[in-house]
């Protein structure tokens, strides 16, 4: 199927493309690198009347340390945050989560945000956001905000932006001494969507395990250092919790072993890297 038919800007500033979202508002999309839209629009999923190509916009291209975090722009594709010089000690979770996401060639042209602002349960990149407790960045012509990643999955391709708003940026919290991670993930061919991930984070205080997939947002859960029997309990209460369903690709009773099995994987992982 074709598209059906829409208007197209490329605008040469970000302030333009914010002022053409806040005129358009919900007829309007944002284009960043096309990897989910393209195929939306194609299936007549959506339909706007607008989109608006901000791949090129030079200005949301920053890739850089901010403070304890490491600050990732809206055009910043996730083949160059994956290529970035030292990004395993910087940010070891997110050297681990991305070569999960798509191909090569999908992580080329998909950017970091896009993947965000998607809200694809499944996704790796909003799966690592939460399990670090990571910070978007909203902007639109009234002014900025920002959301904790908890507070801005809102469900299934839902969150809390606004429809005149971009994410300008996310911010993922960087390695803190003492702490350990680690990333799992069952897929039916590499290159598909997770039908679970997980990401572990371990601490000499606490475990805090995220998991994808299952319900229909990220969900992060912390626990003190259990151990044998006690971990397992947790475990399992937190895969009936996710409250996943069944659906074509797997069963919900399939989804929380997966819980179970990688969860436990993933933070006698991350508890090994700790040291
Ligand atoms: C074959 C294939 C396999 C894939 N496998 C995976 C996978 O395993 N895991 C995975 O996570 N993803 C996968 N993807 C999706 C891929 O990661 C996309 O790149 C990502 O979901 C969207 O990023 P994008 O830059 O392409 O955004 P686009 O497709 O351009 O946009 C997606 C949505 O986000 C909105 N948007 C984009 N940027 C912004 C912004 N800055 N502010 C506000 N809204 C914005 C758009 O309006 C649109 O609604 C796959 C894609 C393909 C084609």
């Amino acid at each position: 199927m074709k598209p059906a038919a829409f208007d197209y800007l490329r605008p040469e500033t970000t302030a333009e493309a914010l002022a053409a979202l806040a005129e358009a508002g919900e007829e309007a999309r944002l284009l960043a690198g096309g990897q989910s839209l393209m195929a939306m629009l194609n299936l007549r999923l959506v339909q706007p009347a607008l989109l608006i190509d901000i791949g090129g916009l030079a200005a949301l291209g920053d890739l850089r340390r901010d403070g304890d975090a490491l600050l990732v722009g809206a055009s910043v594709t996730q083949a160059a945050l994956e290529q970035r010089a030292g990004l395993a000690d910087e940010v070891p979770l997110l050297a681990l989560a991305l070569p999960w996401i798509g191909h090569y060639q999908t992580r080329n042209r998909g950017t970091v945000c896009g993947s965000i602002a998607h809200a694809d349960p499944s996704a790796e990149l909003p799966l690592a956001l939460a399990a670090l407790g990571g910070e978007v960045m909203l902007r639109s012509a009234r002014g900025r905000r920002r959301l904790a990643a908890a507070d801005f999955f809102a469900g299934i391709l839902t969150t809390a932006r606004r429809p005149d708003e971009m994410i300008e940026a996310v911010r993922f919290p960087c390695r803190r001494p003492g702490e350990g991670y680690a990333f799992r993930e069952m897929a039916r061919r590499h290159g598909d969507f997770a039908l679970c991930a997980v990401a572990a984070v371990a601490s000499g205080r606490g475990l805090r395990l995220a998991v994808g997939g299952v319900a229909d947002r990220p969900v992060a859960r912390d626990w003190p250092l259990l151990e044998g029997g006690a971990l397992a309990d947790a475990l399992n209460d937190f895969a009936w919790a996710l409250g996943g369903g069944d659906d074509a690709h797997a069963s919900a009773r399939y989804r929380r072993s997966l819980v179970r099995k990688l969860g436990h994987a993933a933070l006698e992982e991350a508890r090994r890297r700790c040291g």
